[in-house]
């Protein structure tokens, strides 16, 4: 059993497999350099089922696959293969911006993921490629009829709101659960990786929003799947819900159960933390056991976050 000297229990395991993508989103990069992982750096997908299997054996039940975008990775249906075969791991899902669901869906389903969200911050074309540098929103829509029609469910979209970008269109979102059985989850604006758009008046409270989405109608509180931080609600008479991470106004660290590995191969216990041990020592040089280099992790997992910037941009530490 994976348990940090604070007693929380460690059951969820995302794993970055690639800090490259195709989009730019303004929230994402790094205004500092960023120097691409070499590709003799990245983790194998043999090097990735063995640290999924390790884990498996001591508690992680959860395991999510994240990036930059985790399907520009070549072949990543094979690692999905080879993970949803792992005795222990119960669910296995993937974050995406959603560009090439379109034509991925059906082969990722078949692969054997569980799950999938998709990034989607506003329904305004114009904006949309002001944000990500591609005028794809279209195809992403596309990607998420897609994702719903091959049986994916839940489908969640993630929306980070940044003032000043996309808070007038928080209801408009949500709206998108009313017709579709999708959960749209609102989520802070978080300062990783000196991002050069990220400043204090950018942030958006969930409160604010949830507000926002009050005044339109009354939400109950709704079922949650998965055991991830997000309060969850609904619209009456909605197909789907709606979800708040907030991990800026109200931290939940105390409830973490979660530790991240990086396309190179770091176990990141922390987010918001650059405290990161090495696991390639294990399995390329055979230096350190993973247990020994988990037990470590463990060891370091900070209390509670403070709100820095890290050394890492977010597409290079897998959100
Ligand atoms: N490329 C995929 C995508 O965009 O969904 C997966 C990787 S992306 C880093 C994972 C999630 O982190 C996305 O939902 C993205 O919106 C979110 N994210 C990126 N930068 C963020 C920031 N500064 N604050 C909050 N969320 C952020
Ligand atoms: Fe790429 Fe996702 Fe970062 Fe956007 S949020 S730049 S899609 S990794």
């Amino acid at each position: 059993m994976l348990k940090d000297r604070y007693g929380r229990k460690i059951n969820y395991l995302r794993i970055s497999v690639t800090d490259r993508c195709n989009f730019k989103c303004i929230y994402c990069l790094s205004k500092g350099k960023w120097d691409w992982i070499p590709h003799e750096e990245i983790l194998r997908f043999e090097e990735i089922e063995e640290i999924v299997k390790f884990a498996c054996s001591v508690g992680v039940k959860r395991v999510r696959l994240t990036g930059g975008e985790p399907l520009v990775r070549k072949d990543i249906e094979v690692l999905i293969e080879m993970l949803s075969s792992i005795s222990g791991l119960q669910d296995l899902s993937l974050t995406t911006n959603g560009y090439f669901l379109e034509e991925m869906a059906e082969i990722l389903k078949k692969a054997g993921l569980k799950r999938i969200n998709i990034s989607i911050d506003t329904l305004n074309p114009q904006k949309f490629e002001k944000l990500t540098g591609k005028p794809a929103l279209k195809k992403v829509l596309r990607g998420l009829e897609r994702a719903l029609e091959v049986g994916f469910d839940p489908v969640k979209i993630n929306v980070v709101v940044i003032r000043g970008f996309n808070d007038d269109e928080v209801v408009n979102l949500a709206k998108l659960s009313f017709e579709l059985p999708v959960e749209v989850r609102f989520i802070e604006f978080m300062p990783i990786g000196k991002n050069s758009f990220w400043s204090e008046e950018h942030i958006v409270t969930i409160d604010e929003v949830k507000q926002k989405l009050e005044q339109e109608g009354s939400l109950v509180p709704a079922e949650k799947i998965g055991g991830g931080p997000a309060e969850v609600w609904k619209w009456k008479g909605a197909k789907g819900k709606v979800g708040f991470i907030s991990p800026i106004s109200h931290h939940f660290c105390s409830t973490c159960n979660r530790m991240r590995i990086t396309p190179d191969g770091r176990l990141r216990p922390c987010l918001f933390s650059d405290i990161e041990i090495d696991l390639k020592q294990a399995l390329r040089e055979k230096k350190a056991t993973l247990k020994e280099l988990f037990t470590k992790a463990l060891e370091l997992k900070p209390l509670r976050h403070h709100k820095n910037f890290t050394r890492r941009p977010m597409h290079a530490i897998g959100g």
